[in-house]
Formats: structure tokens, C-alpha cells, sequence
């Protein structure tokens, strides 16, 4: 991946952000620009130099995975080396990322004295919303795996397993296969658990007539997959069976609204109005889906009235959900890519409601 050119993208911002360099701090933004995984690093960029700085822990690690930047290490917090290195660059005007820095690291920095420290927005991550063809490459591969997972999983599936069972069988699954980690911890959720968006996986035990909720991923190279499925384990209500039916047809329509241009708002609608037609429109409580890559949650947003400009080459989800209390719930949620002509599904998982 080239990290330079990366960075030379960033620096086309420089002068509208009116500051002399950039402080780095969130880390999916220092490894997109420096290629370094560690777990403490930032970075500080400026016209000429971009200077890698991290604790003693991660020297060699640094060394291997940072080769090109000048780097230094501190101990124990970088504000007073940072404070050095900036007047020593002439850059006394240094621009932060708002939601990269505790209140506490702020106040530090602000209390030394040694440079203006001004709040930024987003501005590494909107690069990052366009995904080149290695990191196309490894959401594709993290992909695999979790449809690889899905297929063990349903396989296994049998009466009497309970949810926390399940979740292990899609996890061990994904890192048996390859992955580096899971994605976040395996969401499974077996009848009226369902209903729960973000269920907890417990020691409820699978029954006939269930239906089953699984929303998993894994990540490959520090990129994420991310996919939901809802099935069901013998005959389920036939309340459910339509709830699928339609939660399918606003996953299409979502789907088939998304080319590059429009905004994540126009989708998250296409998707919504789908639902809100068939009565169900206060059942369905969350975004309609979000950026995926080197976290499991970035942008573009596909939510209400979002104004984010889908470009070509995003990685979203698309994952409508309808939930009824106490009876259950069903999401369907594909990662696709945005494409000239429109979106393209990632899973190869069938979306169709499968009796088990
Ligand atoms: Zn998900
Ligand atoms: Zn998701």
C-alpha cells in the first residue's frame, strides 16, 4: 500500500485547514497514512516531513512497519515531545483531530503552551472511504471467511444448542479459516431474542419454530466484513416469514439506491419507505448501514437525512432490520461495493429465507 501517496492526498488540505501541520491521533487513520498496527503511535505531518512518533514498546515494531518516516519514541506521553518537535519543524499552529484526543491529552497540550493546538473534523477519513483494489482485495478475503463461517454454522446447527454455542461455532470458524480476529463479538439471537437489534448471545436454547439472527464478521489484515443473515429452524411463524419477505425487498431496494453521487440519506430512505408502507416503519429503530474497512464502523453513514456523498469505491452496508417484542426480528445486512453502475453484493451467503 502506498502510505505516501496517502499522505500526499491528506496535504492537499493543508492550507484551507489554515494550520502548519496535522497531529494524527486516532490509529485506523495513523496505520491508513503509516502502515504501522501497533496499539499507540501518532503521527505529525507537515509540508515536508511526517514524523512517526510511539512508545519504546512498539521501537522495533516501528522499525519494520514505518521504515520511510523519521520516528521517535517517548515516554511517557508524547504532548511535551510533540511541543519540541514543533518548534523545531516551525510549525507552531498545529491542527488536532477532534475525535482522536481525550479532553484530558487537549488540556495538556493546550496548558504547555508550546503551540496552538486548533480542533479539525474529519479529514483522513473521508479518504478513506474509497477502498483501492488491495484493500478491496482483503474485505473480499475477511468476506470469504464469514461466509465460509455462516455455512459451518447452519450446518450445525441443532436443538438444545444455545446462542453463546453458535457464536463460538462462527468464531472459531472465521480464525480457523484465517482471519487475523473477529470483527466485534458474534451477535446471535434464537426467537423473541431477535427482536433485540444488538442481542447478546445467552444460554437460550434453540427450539422448532425459531428463527435465528446471526450478524458476525471477521478481519483480514485489519479489514472488517460485516454480514447478517436471519433464518429459520423449522417452520417459523408466518408473521416472520413475511416480516423476511419484506425486510428482503427494502435490503434490494437500499441496494439498487446506491450508485456513486447519491447521498447515504437517499438510500437510507429507498430502504426505509419500503418498510414504512407495509405498517412497520416505527419497527425498524437504527440506519439503514455504514462504511466499512479498517474499522467496523466508519463512513459514508447510510442514515436518515445523511449528507455524505457516496463515492466510487465505498465499502457500505446495506442492513434493514424489522423487530417485534417478545416475538422475534429479522435483518438482513450485506457488504457491497459501489461500483460506476451501482452496488455490488459482497456475500455469496443466500438472502432468501432458509428453513433449517
Ligand atoms: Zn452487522
Ligand atoms: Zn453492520
Amino acid at each position: 500500500m502506498d502510505h505516501s501517496l496517502r499522505r500526499e492526498h491528506l496535504l492537499a488540505d493543508l492550507p484551507e485547514l489554515q494550520v502548519d501541520a496535522l497531529l494524527i491521533t486516532r490509529l485506523p487513520n495513523v496505520r491508513y497514512l503509516s502502515g504501522f498496527t501497533g496499539s499507540n503511535a501518532q503521527l505529525l505531518i507537515t509540508e515536508t516531513e511526517a514524523l512517526f512518533l510511539t512508545d519504546p514498546r512498539y521501537e522495533e515494531q516501528a522499525r519494520r512497519e514505518v521504515p520511510d518516516l523519521r520516528r521517535e519514541t517517548y515516554y511517557p506521553e508524547f504532548v511535551a515531545r510533540l511541543g519540541e518537535i514543533c518548534l523545531e519543524l516551525g510549525a507552531p499552529r498545529v491542527g488536532f483531530e477532534a475525535a482522536g484526543l481525550t479532553y484530558k491529552t487537549y488540556q495538556k497540550l493546550a496548558e504547555a503552551g508550546a503551540v496552538e493546538v486548533v480542533p479539525m473534523g474529519e479529514v483522513v477519513e473521508p479518504l478513506r472511504w474509497v477502498k483501492d483494489a488491495e484493500e478491496l482485495s482483503l474485505i473480499e478475503q475477511a468476506q470469504e471467511l464469514t461466509d465460509h463461517a455462516y455455512d459451518l454454522a447452519t450446518a450445525k446447527l441443532a436443538e438444545g444448542m444455545t446462542e453463546k454455542e453458535v457464536a463460538l461455532e462462527l468464531e472459531q470458524a472465521m480464525r480457523q479459516a484465517g482471519a487475523e480476529g473477529i470483527a466485534f463479538d458474534a451477535i446471535v439471537a434464537f426467537g423473541e431474542n431477535a427482536a433485540e437489534p444488538h442481542h447478546r448471545p445467552n444460554d437460550r436454547a434453540l427450539s422448532p419454530g425459531d428463527v435465528v439472527k446471526f450478524d458476525f464478521g471477521c478481519v483480514v489484515e485489519g479489514y472488517h466484513s460485516d454480514m447478517t443473515r436471519t433464518v429459520a429452524f423449522g417452520e417459523p411463524p408466518g408473521e416472520l416469514v413475511e416480516i423476511h419477505e419484506l425486510v428482503l425487498r427494502a435490503q434490494r431496494a437500499g441496494v439498487e439506491a446506491l450508485r456513486p453521487g447519491v447521498t447515504g440519506g437517499t438510500a437510507d430512505k429507498a430502504a426505509r419507505e419500503v418498510i414504512r408502507e407495509a405498517g412497520y416503519g416505527d419497527r425498524f429503530g437504527h440506519s439503514l448501514g455504514h462504511g466499512v474497512g479498517l474499522e467496523i464502523h466508519e463512513g459514508p453513514g447510510l442514515r436518515r437525512e445523511s449528507t455524505d456523498v457516496i463515492p466510487e469505491g465505498a465499502v457500505v452496508t446495506v442492513e434493514p432490520g424489522v423487530y417485534l417484542p417478545g416475538r422475534g426480528g429479522v435483518r438482513i445486512e450485506d457488504m457491497v461495493v459501489v461500483e460506476t453502475d451501482g452496488a455490488r453484493p459482497l456475500p455469496r451467503s443466500p438472502r432468501e429465507l432458509v428453513v433449517l
